[in-house]
């Protein structure tokens, strides 16, 4: 025992001495890069330009000239529009809209939209066709408020059905889902005829319910689909599709395809004959990163 005493000690000191090594050296790392501390009358580093690169970008780690993002103001509550969104119904009026005789009418025609708007909210109203915004809109952030009438009603597919139609074309359903059996990919939230939601997050008919939609529009390059478009849902709050890549226009019975449209294109609300209503409408058109 006495002759391992040296080297026990000698252990300890090197053991220690590494300790304190690395300790420094991460200090070192975290510190702003020229002088290691900053000096208290000099203002804190904003950005490095001697960092690395970042794989696939041009831009190093906590680049200095990377571009800051716009400044907006948020809503007031969760829900409420900020100040980028393009406010497609406050409530008050269909002025940001126009009228469709039918569905599937393409290029849409112009007729003034007969759904009835009344305290703070629009309703359809059977036999006046769908409405489609003025403005179109490609990749984008949309917030929707819908309820389902109350009452005794039919069932599956003709119980508060409707329906948000991006682009005119792909449609994530409205349906009053609360205890009411229908083919899975045609229950409220799915993306119609092709995937039915991750959970049914439904409310009782009659209760305001929310979708909040991430929706990436597909791309041609011709007549060819270069990128198909992308939707990621939430149902009051509730993740019901993840990015998921949507297979064709909505169609019934029948496997959706693509066919080459405008990059940008109107929001369409479906009539299907039930008075579902609507509130709360607005749109933030995305765009990518370090683009001001
Ligand atoms: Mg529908």
């Amino acid at each position: 025992r006495q002759a391992n005493l040296p080297y026990t000690v000698g252990m300890r000191i090197l053991t220690g001495w590494i300790l304190v090594s690395a300790l420094f050296v991460c200090c070192a790392q975290q510190s702003p890069r020229k002088g290691a501390k900053a000096k208290k009358d000099e203002p804190p580093a904003i950005g490095y330009d001697d960092t690395p690169f970042l794989p696939n970008q041009k831009w190093r780690v906590h680049d200095i000239q990377r571009p800051h993002p716009r400044v907006i103001t948020p809503g007031a509550a969760v829900g409420q529009p900020p100040s980028d969104a393009v406010v497609l119904f406050d409530g008050k009026d269909l002025s940001g809209w126009r009228a469709t005789p039918k569905d599937k009418d393409h290029p849409f025609q112009t007729l003034e939209p007969r759904w009835k708007v009344e305290k703070g909210y629009m309703e359809v109203v059977p036999d006046t066709g769908s409405i489609y915004s003025k403005e179109k809109f490609g990749n984008c952030q949309l917030h929707i408020e819908w309820a389902a009438p109350a009452g005794a009603r039919s069932s599956s597919q003709l119980r508060g059905n409707s329906g948000v139609i991006l682009m005119g074309r792909y449609e994530i359903q409205v349906l009053d889902s609360w205890q009411n059996a229908t083919y899975a990919d045609g229950q409220a939230g799915s993306i119609y005829g092709q995937f039915p939601p991750l959970v049914n997050a439904s409310r009782k008919p009659g209760e305001w319910q929310s979708y909040d939609i991430v929706f990436e529009a597909p791309r041609f390059e011709g007549e060819k689909l270069a990128k198909p478009a992308y939707a990621t849902v939430f149902h009051n709050g509730v993740l019901l599709h993840h990015r998921q890549e949507i297979i064709g226009r909505m169609e019934h019975k029948i496997v959706g395809t693509y066919a080459p449209h405008d990059p940008a294109e109107p929001l369409l609300l479906q009539n299907h004959g039930d008075p579902v209503r609507y509130r709360n409408i607005w749109v933030r058109r995305l765009r990518s990163y370090d683009e001001p």
